[in-house]
């Protein structure tokens, strides 16, 4: 029989989107895969709606439509606080899964490593090996999710090409402090590694904590390739729509990976998009507190259903300790949960690189009724 890419056998399908699948059969409240239930700023859905008789509905430039890279430019540069030329910093791609894949293809040959923190976003090890390179895994060690200094050393005297930072982190919920943003930036340096960071959750930090832009430290824009998307910020994770921000000669370089991989991001949704990139900084304030709420309300629950888990700083994840559960598999007692119970979370194994049965993944990107409904059934745990 003829037989399909051996890259293939080095992963299997995303455990996340299947748990979704899982969920809609059993008709449970889905706090697997992060999307919210809420809907995205009045104001997009308005422009959204002008976009459908005016256009465009053709190709937008492969990169990015102008007007669109022009308003992303000028609300990163304040965020990011460095100058991003919208003409020569941008690529715009389809969500940030695109973003991710382009930079390690514009960055890896075959047989290059990659450093991977683990726990990580099962996308990182696809990517990596579909790109021809292998990952290398360093422990964030739960419950605070901290990483080894001398862990990583060793990871990079191993001579990655480049490391991925997912911050805020998810599934972890942790956001890199400036003090080991500063350690990953100085072995980068010192080793001669890209970075590539995924900052999906770059507006969803809970205080006191607060997010650094890695490309914004003192020499790192450079080998910084900073992928993001509006699918988190503006609950919009249908639209797909990401980017890339980096220096002109990577940029040059990535184009070419997106435009055959892609060709472009969908044009009306890219017209549309730059009214929700001109929002004031009070939106952002406001997200923010959403979310804590969100996140307040749902660990309340979890609190009374006697779970113990790790207080996310930034993102939209909780990992939940289920060692006291009496199941003894993450996989089976998910599956269990959402028959039984009614709520659809991930197993923890899918996002660690060693042997990790005793965890579980939520999302609380949801309505506060949502959440109420989920931890009430939650507390049947007990
Ligand atoms: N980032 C989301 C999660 O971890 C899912 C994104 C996706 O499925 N593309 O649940």
């Amino acid at each position: 029989m003829l037989s399909t890419s051996k890259r293939l056998k080095g992963f299997t399908e995303s455990v996340i989107r299947g748990m979704t699948r899982l969920s809609n059969k059993y008709g449970a409240i889905n706090l697997s895969q992060g999307f919210p239930d809420f809907d995205p700023p009045r104001q997009l859905l308005d422009a959204l709606k002008e976009c459908v008789y005016k256009g465009p509905h053709q190709y937008a430039v492969t990169w990015g439509a102008p007007r669109f890279r022009k308003a992303l430019a000028k609300k990163q540069s304040r965020f990011m606080g460095i100058p991003i030329d919208p003409d020569e910093n941008i690529v715009v791609t389809c969500g940030s899964t695109e973003a991710m894949m382009v930079a390690m293809m514009t960055t890896c040959n075959p047989g290059d490593k990659v450093i991977i923190f683990s726990p990580f976003y099962e996308n990182y090890g696809a990517d990596t090996i579909l790109s021809g390179a292998v990952p290398v895994y360093v422990e964030l060690r739960p419950p605070d999710f901290s990483f080894d200094p001398d862990e990583l050393r060793r990871a990079f005297k191993q001579r990655p090409k480049a490391i991925v930072l997912c911050n805020p982190s998810n599934p972890s919920g942790k956001v890199f402090s400036r003090k080991e943003l500063g350690l990953i930036a100085k072995l980068a340096k010192e080793f001669d590694t890209f970075v590539i960071t995924d900052e999906v959750y770059e507006h969803i930090v809970f205080k006191p904590y607060v997010h650094t832009y890695i490309a914004s430290l003192p020499g790192m824009f450079e080998r910084t390739i900073s992928c993001s998307s509006l699918s988190k910020t503006y609950s919009i994770t249908g639209w797909r729509l990401g980017y890339i921000i980096a220096s002109g000669r990577i940029i040059n370089e990535a184009r070419k990976v997106h435009d055959f991989l892609t060709v472009g991001a969908p044009a009306p949704l890219q017209e549309a998009a730059v009214t929700a990139l001109g929002l004031p900084n009070s939106y952002y304030l406001q997200l923010q507190k959403d979310y804590t709420r969100k996140r307040d309300v749902f660990l309340s629950y979890l609190g009374k259903a006697g779970l113990h888990y790790t207080t996310p700083q930034g993102a939209y994840y909780v990992m939940v300790d289920i060692s006291g559960m009496g199941h003894g598999d993450d996989v089976k007692f998910c599956e269990w949960m959402v028959k039984e119970i009614g709520v659809a979370a991930v197993p923890g194994s899918s996002f660690f690189k060693k042997s990790v049965k005793d965890m579980i993944r939520f999302h609380f990107a949801k309505k506060e009724e949502t959440l109420r409904s989920a931890g009430e059934r939650l507390l049947g745990l007990k």
